[in-house]
């Protein structure tokens, strides 16, 4: 089959090999659904294609019904799905933007030991940045049961009149699972010991004539993607990623949530050590830096339960805390009137050095105006004096909280290199080249 899809494809295998389980906090697969995306509308393959399968033709539909109300059972989720009818396998094509349920593998796409798959392609553009995480927007998601696995009511499964097949409610919970973003609590190959993770609906295999249900796991990796939300905005923001301050300098913050009025308490750490427990908080920061800031968001919502919510929330490295740059030079000679700048800066704070210039100066004071052709912007650059002397070096630093300088005076002597190109009988003469070199005299200065 070929489709042109307008994004990644990631393509979610529940296979039916029984393995030794593993262990892994669940994962999400990278794409997530927005509030605009809801109710999540979904077409499930007419009974037609049903009947190809080792259940009753009319059971497909309710089927495929009860196990996206399963996933919006769980409390404190925002989620909605809405079953859109029934259509033939023409209307399944992954990435046609239709979300479908096929159920006898239509395009042989499933291989052999594999129950399910769920296929879904993103349209590339960024939801949301969790915990450090990129989530792309979600766009199509499909799922395909395979055509030669056995299959059985989960009414059936419940009052013990198992065929032997695997519950058709459970292996679409677990794929819708896929369809919403959740990885596999566990791989096939990992150690998966806690029963935390091995009980999970999205763990990678399931067992015949089992019903299986959300539990923990599944229940946090969805609300880690639909569950309430909480972020911040702060003062001296100059993108949604970065605040900029010179210190001191006190950052006010306060936290955005889709309801405000729901957060009962917060706690703030702005990466120097410093906290708050204020909703609204402010700190001061001292000392230049690049700071993460975190907070951590407790609400009440009806829906969560007793214990409200909770929701953590992190920006790394988005306070850049600026004192005035602190230029420092040196150099070395290199050969004949060239000299090489070692720029020996604190660079430790990342962003706080902005510009860069170096003015050279004939004399010994940075006084007239600095000599054209030896104004440069590089970090370490190598000047060519025009001919012997002294001259002054000034290095320019600036940065969000201003500019500051370094000069040296350099005494130049034509330093020859005592290097293997001079012939036998220069060789004196390198020999007094290179001892020129040493003498070279600096006085340092800094402003
Ligand atoms: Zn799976």
């Amino acid at each position: 089959m070929t489709t042109t899809l307008r994004g990644s494809l990631s393509l979610a295998v529940l296979a039916g090999v029984f393995a030794s389980p593993s262990a892994l906090a669940w994962e999400h697969l990278g794409h997530v659904w927005l509030p605009e995306d809801m109710p999540l509308e979904y077409y499930v393959a007419d009974e037609e294609a049903c009947a190809l399968t080792t259940v009753p033709p009319e059971y497909c539909t309710p089927a495929m019904q009860e196990a996206w109300g399963i996933w919006e059972d769980i409390p404190c989720v925002e989620y909605t799905t809405l079953y859109a009818g029934v259509c033939d396998n023409i209307g399944y094509e992954p990435g046609n933007g239709l979300n479908y349920i096929a159920f006898d593998d239509p395009y042989d796409e499933l291989e052999a030991g594999a129950i399910a798959a769920a296929l879904s392609v993103d349209d590339r553009t960024l939801a949301f940045v969790l915990e450090g995480t990129a989530y792309l927007h979600a766009y199509d998601s499909d799922i395909v049961f395979n055509d030669n696995v056995l299959l059985d009511t989960r009414e059936n499964i419940r009052e013990g009149r198992c065929n032997g097949g695997f519950d058709m409610v459970s292996i679409g919970v677990h794929e819708m699972g896929h369809t919403l973003g959740l990885g596999h609590s566990c791989e096939e190959n990992d150690l998966c010991t806690d029963p935390k993770l091995k009980n999970a609906m999205m763990y990678w295999t399931g067992a015949p004539c089992n019903n299986f249900d959300p539990v923990e796991d599944d229940i946090e990796g969805t609300t880690a993607l639909y569950g309430p939300y909480a972020s911040f905005v702060c003062s001296h923001t100059v993108s949604e990623d970065l605040a900029i301050g010179i210190v001191p300098f006190e950052l006010k913050c306060v936290i955005t949530a889709e309801d405000v009025t729901e957060i009962t308490s917060a706690y703030w750490r702005f990466g120097d050590g410093g906290t708050s427990d204020q909703v609204a908080a402010s700190h001061v920061y001292e000392e230049p830096g690049n700071y993460t800031v975190q907070v951590t968001v407790n609400g009440d919502r009806e829906d969560c339960g007793e214990e409200g919510w909770e929701y953590n929330y992190r920006r790394v490295g988005y306070v850049r805390a600026c004192g005035l740059p602190e230029p420092e030079f040196t150099f070395e000679p290199v050969e004949g009137l060239t000299y090489q700048m070692l720029n020996e800066s604190n660079v430790s704070v990342y962003g706080c050095i902005q510009d860069i210039q170096w003015e050279v100066y004939k004399g010994g004071s940075a006084n007239g105006n600095p000599i054209t052709e030896l104004t440069a912007k590089a970090w370490e650059p190598r000047l060519t004096f025009p001919e012997a002397g002294e001259y002054t070096v000034v290095m320019n630093l600036g940065g969000p909280a201003g500019t500051s300088a370094a000069q040296l005076t350099i005494d130049v002597k034509s330093a020859r290199s005592s290097g293997g190109c001079d012939t036998a009988g220069a060789g004196a003469l390198g020999a007094a080249g290179a001892l020129a070199g040493l003498l070279v005299v600096a006085r340092r200065r800094r402003d």
